[in-house]
């Protein structure tokens, strides 16, 4: 499999930046320069923009039902294609190839889903006050819609807000993660292969803050969707306030794991395991605060320490490895500075904690217990494989300790009680809540968090309502 340059997508064309500028993409496994990927000039976001807006124009005009039809066979191109595009993100992203997959086949889901809720976009007529006057709500796509995806899910930051603008019959300019640019581009292929017009979507890489900065502030476009972390989240935001722009904003988390004194163990282990290494802890949902029954906390720490031994770190291209490197050497600098801050708050460091050779950005997956409430780990979002472990005596204790934070996103929780469920998932100020399982966040569901981890969904019919205007229509018929 080669790894080709990525050029921007503008007005119907694959084509480099003006003035030829581009940037270089490593393998984070290897450390090796794969690729370039062009960087974009003030005049291409012109261009993008201008190409944007014709496309809004012609795309909002065409029936629901046919941009449907094109958007469901962008769907089957990417099952189609799923297998080459999986390697594309391996080789820019460094996860594992069998999750690089899964996130292809679940973009096709997700792409399927809104395709066809976008064609049950409803209205209202509500009772007039008088029998000659008509009453009517009506929703109306925005307009064009600037888009900044980060590198964690290359394609699912991407495939989310794509489909659920092209499904309310918005546009879109993306700008794609520079680390990860080969599969994002991918994925906007599939879609002109599919048949969307010229225009209606456009990808940029380049400078983020420049970019941001200039597309949120022009008039073009209406609406700004942002994934990525907190501190940046805040400053778009304001932007976006500045200009009076809709915004949907998909922040950092640092998820609780409560485990009951009645817990499945083995359960919960498996579960929040699993979430917890997949693609090696770079994901914003990702458990961190494991708060664990004082009863039942040694049983499960030598669980999570066995399941830990049996991860098999290594290059996401070589069959059997279980996590892959770090996206990019800035992780591993994140990673090293946790593990120390932690380790100097008084938490015990029970295995891993240290950069695995001396190529390629590997981390080992780390697991500390008796961690302090101060500690690095318990309180700022450690977007890597590391695990912290405390006990608790209540339920209620352990829900005060989860809602501590200003981070709202994702949150767990294993019982066998109805009635800890009822108090956790009731408690809780997250986002979403998971009882007894790993995240299974599937595109019919809401997917966003509340207070710093952000506003607006990306799942249900939630995630089409941040795409539309609402317009009242009161006619007296005379
Ligand atoms: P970062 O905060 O600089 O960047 C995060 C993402 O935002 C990147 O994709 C980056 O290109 C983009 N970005 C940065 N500044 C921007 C700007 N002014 N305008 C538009 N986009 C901008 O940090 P990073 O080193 O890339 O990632 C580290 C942190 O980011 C992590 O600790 C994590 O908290 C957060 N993050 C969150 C997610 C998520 O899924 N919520 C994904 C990736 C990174």
């Amino acid at each position: 499999m080669t790894y080709a340059n990525t050029e921007l997508f503008i007005d119907n064309q694959w084509r480099q930046a003006q003035g030829g500028k581009s940037l270089p993409v490593v393998n984070p496994a290897t450390g090796a320069e794969i690729g370039r990927v062009a960087h974009a000039a003030i005049a291409d976001l012109d261009a993008a923009l201008i190409a944007a807006q014709k496309g809004f124009i012609t795309w909002r005009a065409m029936p629901a039902i046919e941009r449907c039809k094109i958007m469901r066979q962008a769907a089957v191109l990417m099952r189609e294609r799923a297998e080459s595009i999986a390697m594309l993100m391996t080789m820019e992203q460094g996860k594992p190839l069998a999750e690089a997959k899964v996130e292809c086949m679940s973009a096709a889901d997700i792409i399927e889903y809104f395709a066809e809720e976008g064609r049950r976009i409803y209205g209202r007529i509500v009772a007039p006050r008088a029998l000659n006057v008509q009453q009517q709500v009506l929703k109306e796509p925005v307009g064009v819609v600037a888009a900044f995806t980060p590198w964690n899910f290359p394609i699912n930051q991407v495939v989310r807000k794509m489909s659920a603008a092209l499904a309310t019959g918005c546009s879109i300019i993306v700008k794609a993660p520079e680390e990860t640019p080969a599969s994002p581009a991918a994925l906007i292929r599939a879609f002109v292969d599919a048949g969307v017009p010229a225009g209606v979507v456009g990808l940029v890489y380049g400078n983020p803050a420049e970019i941001s900065s200039y597309l949120i502030a022009h008039p073009i476009v209406r609406k700004i969707t942002f994934t990525g972390s907190t501190a940046v989240g805040k400053q778009l935001a304001a932007m976006a306030g500045q200009y009076m722009k809709r915004a949907t904003m998909e922040l950092g988390g640092h998820a609780p794991v409560i485990v009951a004194e009645d817990a499945d163990v083995a359960l919960a282990v498996k579960a929040s395991a699993g979430a917890k290494f997949r693609n090696a802890g770079q994901v914003c949902i990702a458990p961190t605060r494991f708060l664990v029954h004082n009863s039942v906390k040694a049983e499960f720490t030598a669980q999570m320490l066995a399941f830990t031994q049996k991860i098999k770190v290594g290059d996401g291209m070589t069959a059997g490895t279980t996590m892959g490197p770090l996206a990019n050497s800035r992780r591993l600098d994140a990673m090293k500075q946790v593990t120390e801050k932690t380790l100097a708050s008084g938490a015990k460091m029970q295995t891993g904690g240290e950069r695995i050779g001396s190529a390629g950005n590997f981390f080992a997956p780390t697991v500390f217990t008796d961690v302090p409430l101060d500690a690095d780990l318990f309180n700022n979002e450690p977007f890597g494989p590391l695990v912290g472990i405390r006990g608790f005596d209540t339920i209620e204790e352990a829900i005060a300790e989860s809602n501590r934070l200003p981070y709202g996103l994702s949150s767990y929780a294993f019982t066998k009680s109805l009635k800890t469920a009822h108090a956790i998932s009731h408690g809780i100020e997250a986002g979403m809540v998971w009882i007894n399982q790993p995240a299974a966040p599937v595109p019919e569901m809401p997917f966003g968090g509340v207070k710093d981890s952000g506003y607006g969904s990306e799942g249900g019919m939630e995630a089409l309502e941040a795409y539309l205007n609402t317009k009242t229509v009161s006619t007296v018929m005379v």
